[in-house]
């Protein structure tokens, strides 16, 4: 079969950027040295919105403003196209931490982003535990999760419903090149020729791009997540604090996380992560003490410096591009970066100004 584009990685990235070259009319492959959707994106959270987006730069919260108007419209016509529902939930991020809240305040009336500062001495909607409401805090009321792995399944199934083909477990290890173009992905099952070939790796792009001459700044970087068996209801909304948070699902199961783990491309989970974020957790909602911890788990983030994602065409290879590094916000920023790629691509009119994510 004659492939336009052949997308190595079938995280949330590669999908949806399938997904944006397939809607375009491209014949796409996708090939994974694993099955789709198993690695971040699976193990992430679904916030659809930076943590602290204020402290990021103005090249990532470009891109999660567009995906979260995106968001409603596309879970919507997944859901439709489907059956399966990713749960785009707008149910708000409660924000315990004192140390930045004018920065805060200034970046939502610039954003703009709803804001509303809840009083010191709590409120009884946010159902928390009173100490740790003390003292005034920030209520972001529209700020939304999906179930990330629901979307996964969606995406997955809506691609091979648009012909896309899946080359799972099968690993790419170098590339045929002739003269500026890559002409083959070489796997462990063979080659994949095609048109174009983009790199949609994850945290595994650092090593793959030095087969291809490119020395890029992206390693993994491990985060732990538990999840409670709770009812619905127990915690009402998303709620943060020192890095950590809680996130309701729609069945009362609740996702608590995450470390930040520097350990290379080990994913061991740990009794001290799992009493860290069990305490957490116990600290705000001292209900949840009567619910199981269903599971454990880790995920390996791409992590970039400042958290800012490559989305470029390789600087010699005319037609080999990269999607990678998207770091703690990959689900929030995958719409805009994935449509952005595909304007690239494609030749067709920028989404955005391509400059804050070219290879340097
Ligand atoms: C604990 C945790 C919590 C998170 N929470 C959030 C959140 O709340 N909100 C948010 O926006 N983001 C969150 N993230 C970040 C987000 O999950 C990632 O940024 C995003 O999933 C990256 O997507 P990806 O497709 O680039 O990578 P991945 O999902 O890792 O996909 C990369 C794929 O490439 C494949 N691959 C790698 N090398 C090769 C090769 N040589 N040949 C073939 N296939 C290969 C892998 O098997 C994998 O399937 C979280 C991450 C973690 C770990």
């Amino acid at each position: 079969m004659h492939n336009d584009i052949v997308i190595i990685g079938g995280g949330i990235i590669g999908m949806l950027s399938a997904h944006e070259l397939s809607a375009a009319g491209a014949r796409v492959t996708i090939v994974d040295q694993d099955g789709w959707g198993q690695e971040s994106s699976w193990a992430g959270g679904g916030i659809l919105s930076p943590l602290y987006p204020w402290r990021y730069s103005q090249a990532v919260n470009d891109l999660a403003r567009w995906s979260q108007h995106h968001y409603p419209p596309l879970c919507a016509a997944l859901h439709a196209n489907t059956g399966i529902d990713a749960q785009w939930s707008p149910c708000g991020l409660l924000v315990l931490d004192q140390d930045d809240k004018d920065a805060a305040q200034q970046w939502a009336a610039d954003y703009p982003m709803p804001l509303e500062l809840i009083p010191p001495g709590g409120d009884p909607r946010f159902r928390c535990e009173r100490a740790s409401m003390n003292q005034s805090t920030l209520w972001f009321p529209s700020i939304a999760h999906v179930r990330n792995p629901r979307l996964l399944q969606a995406l997955h199934q809506d691609l091979e419903a648009s012909d896309v083909t899946f080359h799972l477990r099968r690993q790419v290890h170098s590339f045929e090149i002739a003269d500026d173009r890559v002409t083959a992905a070489i796997t462990t099952a063979g080659p994949v020729t095609g048109d174009r070939f983009l790199i949609c790796t994850g945290a595994w792009t650092g090593g793959l791009a030095k087969t291809l001459a490119l020395d890029l700044p992206i390693t993994p970087v491990k985060g732990q997540m538990i999840l409670f068996d709770a009812a619905p209801d127990v915690v009402p909304c998303m709620v943060l604090s020192k890095a950590h948070y809680l996130i309701p699902r729609r069945d009362g199961k609740i996702l608590v996380g995450s470390t930040l783990e520097h350990a290379s491309f080990d994913k061991t989970i740990t009794s001290n992560a799992r009493q860290e974020l069990h305490d957490f957790a116990l600290s705000l909602y001292p209900a949840l003490a009567q619910y199981p911890i269903i599971q454990h788990w880790a995920g390996l983030r791409p992590g970039t410096p400042e958290g800012i994602p490559i989305i470029d065409r390789h600087p010699r290879l005319k037609n080999t591009y990269i999607n990678a590094g998207h770091f703690r916000n990959g689900v929030v920023l995958a719409p805009a970066s994935s449509r952005l790629m595909c304007n690239m691509i494609l030749d067709q009119p920028l989404l955005l100004d391509p400059t804050p994510y070219k290879i340097q």
